[in-house]
């Protein structure tokens, strides 16, 4: 089956360009520089059995919906509840009302959940008097593999500074945002993976993130064919990193897609120039 994942988002937690600043890459007219929060869309299948999973829910969840021209989704994924990747749950209610009002699958640890209904309080309260809201269908999670609409999710622990947030696999493919360290049973549990999209904040070490150089380490202990790099921060310019990474490894960027098709090749499509972010607004 061909499972493809979507570039929704490419960037840190502040997006870029970012507010107030002015160094190369967040004034760049490259729109290869231009990253909304991360995020990716999982197409699973094709035609009318297409399967779409949406991991994250980040505050630019409206603009990236729209501009993948994706109106319904089959369920969503949540990695773990730092702002940068849940604070547009509002926004689920256009998905819902595509999806025919059927309450939108959304699985999360149990630690993620209760999170979302503390900031969320009024999407989760079956009293709540209004009807323009999301109506979700929440799951929880933790070490073993889960269906969702027919697929099988697997997640995979990672650690992220003092928390735990939550990679995906889905056949060969995973997503893994926001982490420092894979650990030794999660790097287990991606053997296998042939398309590999991996967190990279920066050159430089991080607490809370890999830096490049962790990123390209961490893909080589998996053994992937193809990494593409997200959750990028303005350090990184796109054109003058690609060309200093191995042919295996790339930045991602919003827009682009890449998927393992039916026949086991892997490929890699470039949106259209039309669809790239315009230089200066989006
Ligand atoms: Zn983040
Ligand atoms: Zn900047
Ligand atoms: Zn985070």
């Amino acid at each position: 089956m061909r499972i493809e994942m979507e570039f929704l988002g490419s960037g840190t937690s502040s997006g870029i360009p970012t507010i107030g600043c002015d160094c190369a890459v967040c004034m760049s007219s490259n729109p290869l520089n231009k990253r909304l929060r991360s995020s990716v869309l999982f197409r699973i299948g094709a035609g009318d059995d297409e399967r779409r999973l949406l991991v994250d829910v980040t505050p630019d969840v409206r603009m990236q919906m729209l501009r993948a021209g994706v109106s319904s989704i089959h369920g969503v994924l949540i990695t773990h509840t730092h702002a940068d990747h849940c604070h547009g749950l509002d926004d689920l209610r256009g998905l819902y009302w595509g999806g025919g009002r059927v309450p939108l699958e959304l699985w999360a640890y149990p630690e993620s959940l209760e999170s979302l209904k503390q900031t969320f309080a009024y999407i989760f309260d079956a009293d709540y008097d209004y009807k323009g809201i999301v109506k979700l269908d929440p799951h929880v999670f933790d070490q073993e593999p889960f269906d969702l609409a027919g697929i099988e999710v697997l997640p995979v622990q990672v650690i992220h500074g003092s928390m735990r947030v939550a990679g995906f696999r889905i056949g060969e493919c995973a997503y893994i945002t926001d982490t420092n360290e894979v650990p030794p049973e999660s790097i287990a549990k991606l053997k296998g993976v042939r398309l590999l999209i991996l967190d990279a904040l920066r050159r430089a070490p991080h607490p809370t993130h890999m830096s490049l150089p962790n990123a390209l380490e961490t893909a080589e202990k998996i053994g992937c064919e193809r990494v593409f790099f997200t959750h990028i921060n303005h350090d990184l310019e796109h054109e003058a990193i690609n060309n200093e990474l191995p042919e295996w490894a790339r930045l991602g960027y919003d827009r682009l897609r890449v998927a393992i098709e039916e026949d086991g090749t892997i490929s890699v499509t470039e949106p259209a120039a039309s669809d790239l972010p315009p230089p200066i607004s989006f």
